[in-house]
């Protein structure tokens, strides 16, 4: 097996805010497009930082999506999410949401009712995942998953542990059903900690540094950058400088037109004029902000 490379090192992109709660990097789809890391085709990463408390929670209100999913990893903090099918739930430090939007929801998104009273540290990341074009329309769906439950490899020499999303590393299976193959793993590694990855060399690969710094093949990646790997070759080993949080994500792409249009990715225009309509007469359901 040959090395893989990195392609590029991207540094944070322009932060935008999410309602009045999430404060974000983009990575994808702006410095990195959709069509180059699919079927990741959105990163976003709010870095930690310091939530005063509030009586009224902040977040974003109800609105729709069709076509993909969304997920939401809190590594600090805790926000809530309600959707027009009765999906939704809590989470907090660890815990991750899958939400499949399929055919089409409205969601809320905003900090959990306690965590907001309180205040405190806040640090979160959400994809976007595409969805193959035949499951586009899927029923829309929602997996809560709990950080005990998450599949967890331990690295040799307390160097740390790999949570395992989705996907598998080590034969451990990640907890998310997925619907195009995806690795997604959060890698919580300590000072010295070393491990080595594999994925086949046509699967989208990159990482991002949460916190702390690594060396990725021999070179220095530090916090809150983003690495892109080529599409050549298979292996690279991560070693930790610091106590270290790394998201890993590995997608087989999907070779389908990406038509993007707000909340909504299809394939084609039409099906974006179809989602704008749908979503104008009601199909997405109600829900209140
Ligand atoms: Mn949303």
């Amino acid at each position: 097996m040959a090395l893989k490379n990195i392609e590029k090192l991207i540094p944070p992109g322009e932060v935008h805010m999410v309602g009045d709660g999430f404060r974000m990097q983009n990575y994808i789809p702006f410095e990195v497009s959709m069509e180059r890391m699919n079927p990741i085709i959105g990163l976003d990463f709010n870095p930690a930082m310091h939530i005063n408390p509030s009586h009224k929670p902040r977040g974003v209100g109800a609105h729709p999506h069709r076509g993909f999913e969304t997920v939401t990893i809190a590594y600090k903090g805790a926000v809530e999410h309600n959707d027009s099918f009765g999906g939704g739930g809590a989470i907090s430090q660890g815990d991750v949401q899958w939400m499949t939007a399929g055919s089409g929801v409205l969601h809320k998104e905003y900090h959990e009712k306690q965590f907001s009273e309180h205040g405190g540290d806040f640090e979160l990341v959400q994809l976007w995942i595409n969805l193959p074009a035949k499951y586009k329309m899927v029923k829309p769906g929602y997996q809560p998953l709990s950080h005990e439950n998450l599949g967890k490899y331990t690295l040799p020499d307390k160097g740390g542990v790999v949570e395992i999303i989705a996907g598998e590393y080590e034969k451990i299976k990640g907890l998310a059903t997925t619907f195009s193959p995806i690795h997604m793993y959060n890698i919580r590694m300590t000072k010295g900690g070393k491990a080595d990855f594999s994925f086949p060399a046509s699967y989208n690969t990159g990482l991002l540094v949460i916190e702390g710094g690594i060396k990725v093949n021999g070179k220095n990646v530090p916090a809150e950058q983003f690495v892109l790997f080529e599409n050549k070759g298979e292996d690279f080993s991560i070693d930790a400088l610091e106590n270290t949080v790394v998201l890993l994500l590995s997608g087989k792409p999907l070779n389908e037109p990406i038509v993007e249009h707000g909340p909504f990715v299809m394939n084609t225009e039409s099906e974006i004029r179809e989602a704008y309509n749908d979503f104008r007469i009601g199909k997405f359901g109600y829900l209140e902000d």
